[in-house]
């Protein structure tokens, strides 16, 4: 591997692979990910990608993003994603991404929180369908390294200016990699979870090492439970049962077997209902039917949970299966302005692992691939625009050699050396951090409704 490049990239979903992919052919780029490229939570989206389908759904699709968030949203964030968004599917479609289509034309599904139905979708697998592509393009790319099985253990900075990373190699050594520009792109917090829809190997690394260095966080008490994932009393991750069955007519019953909230309300309010009724039933699940969505249409849109929940012995098209909420998104992360920017100089960060504040406190259905390409893509464009202005200055003060320099006084290997003790330390940090901003905004919340 080169230990100097250009830009380095960490992660390789959605938001990382779509961020490289923005280069031109000059710019060397490094992306590293933890394990294999496909092991992100990109990978696993189900129901799709919103996007506008026409100016005169602008305010219906923001006052849903608004309401799901309780409006506690950046009204600019949101205005950004939304209007980048048909720009966005048309790029994902030129790199080769197929989208469900009816007569020729784009094809659009609805999940809850939705006014409308305006999702993108492959299948039940669209995050799959859109990450496996750009990893394709990825590949292709002369001017993109990708090294698996690579970890970003922390950052090399001085003055509040991020040079790089310290990295863990493949074959456990520790080492430096340096660039002008870092992007973070590391996705959620879900490995910190004993129930959740992420990979457990994505526990927050970038939240830990921005507690380290005080880089500004924003929303850290905002985690998403998603209401339905499939209970089974197996360890491992969760698997989801995405939101579009309901959307499509899927319906949930109480342990005898009667309706007992809209399914088609917010993630929020519908988890509230779930464990609510799953305390009144004594029961750890509650039922998810799908009765109401003809068998060819199960077959047709949602195969892959079809085939899953057959290998758990439910047979989907004739019976219910048992769902319970799991943990699922982090609505809050490292603060980024609307380029991407961080509190810290040339470090950036974008997709689950940056907050921006575009959900609020609480995420809108199949909003959250739309906002890591629209802000993976501005940051590229940041990248590069401030390169072209401070090129001469630059030169000087990021000299490659230079710049390695100074990230060697930095590099203090002593501090890796048990790795596990400071992974551990890390999930703790992260995990006091989020709690201690929940006791706080709860704080906040009862003085406000005492004052109020
Ligand atoms: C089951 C499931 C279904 C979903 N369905 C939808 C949906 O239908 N629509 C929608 O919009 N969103 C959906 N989401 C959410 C969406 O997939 C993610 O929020 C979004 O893709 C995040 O992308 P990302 O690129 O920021 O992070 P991720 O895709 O999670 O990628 C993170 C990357 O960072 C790497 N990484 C982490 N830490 C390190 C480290 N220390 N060093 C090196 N590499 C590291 C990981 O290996 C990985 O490659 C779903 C999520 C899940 C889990």
């Amino acid at each position: 591997m080169e230990r100097e490049t250009d830009v380095i990239i960490v992660g390789t979903g959605a938001a990382g692979l779509f961020c490289a992919l923005q280069f031109p052919e000059e710019t060397k780029v490094t992306i590293i990910t933890k394990e294999d490229a496909e092991s992100s939570d990109s990978f696993l989206a189900q129901g799709g990608m919103c996007m506008l389908r026409s100016e005169e759904d602008f305010d219906g699709y923001f006052e849903d993003t608004m309401k799901a968030g309780h409006y506690k949203n950046n009204k600019a964030s949101v205005e950004v994603m939304i209007r980048s968004s048909q720009h966005i599917a048309q790029k994902l479609i030129d790199y080769g991404v197929e989208f469900e289509r009816r007569n020729g034309e784009l094809a659009f599904t609805r999940e809850g929180g939705h006014s409308r139905p305006r999702i993108l979708f492959h299948e039940d697998i669209t995050g799959k369908e859109i990450t496996g592509t750009l990893l394709e393009q990825v590949k292709k790319r002369k001017n993109i390294k990708l090294y698996e099985y690579t970890t970003m253990l922390d950052i090399l900075c001085k003055d509040n200016v991020c040079y790089g990373l310290v990295i863990q190699m493949p074959d456990g050594k520790v080492d430096i990699l340096t660039a002008p520009d870092t992007v973070l792109a590391c996705g959620g917090i879900g490995g910190l979870y004993r129930h959740s829809t992420n990979f457990p190997h994505i526990t927050g690394d970038a939240i830990a090492i921005a507690l380290r260095h005080k880089i500004s966080l924003q929303d850290v008490n905002y985690v998403q439970i998603h209401p339905t994932t499939l209970y089974t009393e197996k360890q491992g991750r969760s698997f989801l049962i995405s939101e579009s069955v309901r959307g499509e007519g899927a319906v949930l019953y109480n342990a005898k077997m009667e309706r007992f909230v809209d399914e088609l309300q917010p993630r929020d309010i519908v988890t509230a209902a779930i464990h609510k009724q799953m305390e009144e039933d004594g029961k750890p699940y509650v039922w998810l039917s799908m009765e109401h969505i003809a068998k060819e249409d199960i077959l047709s849109h949602f195969p892959n949970i079809y085939k899953r929940c057959l290998e758990e012995g439910y047979d989907v098209t004739k019976e219910c299966i048992p769902v319970v909420p799991g943990q699922h998104y982090f609505m809050g992360g490292i603060q980024s302005d609307l380029e991407g920017r961080t509190s810290m100089k040339h470090l950036y960060a974008v997709g689950e692992t940056s907050c921006n504040g575009v959900h609020g406190a609480n995420r809108l259905a199949s909003n959250s691939l739309l906002e890591s390409l629209v802000f993976a893509e501005r940051a590229a464009e940041d990248v590069l625009k401030q390169k072209k202005q401070t090129q001469e200055l630059r030169a000087s003060e990021v000299n490659m050699s230079g710049n390695y320099k100074a990230a060697g006084e930095l590099f203090t290997p002593e501090k890796y050396v048990d790795l596990e003790e400071f992974n551990q330390e890390n999930k703790q940090m992260v995990r006091q951090e989020i709690e201690r901003m929940k006791k706080e905004y709860e704080q906040q919340h009862n003085h406000d409704i005492k004052c109020g």
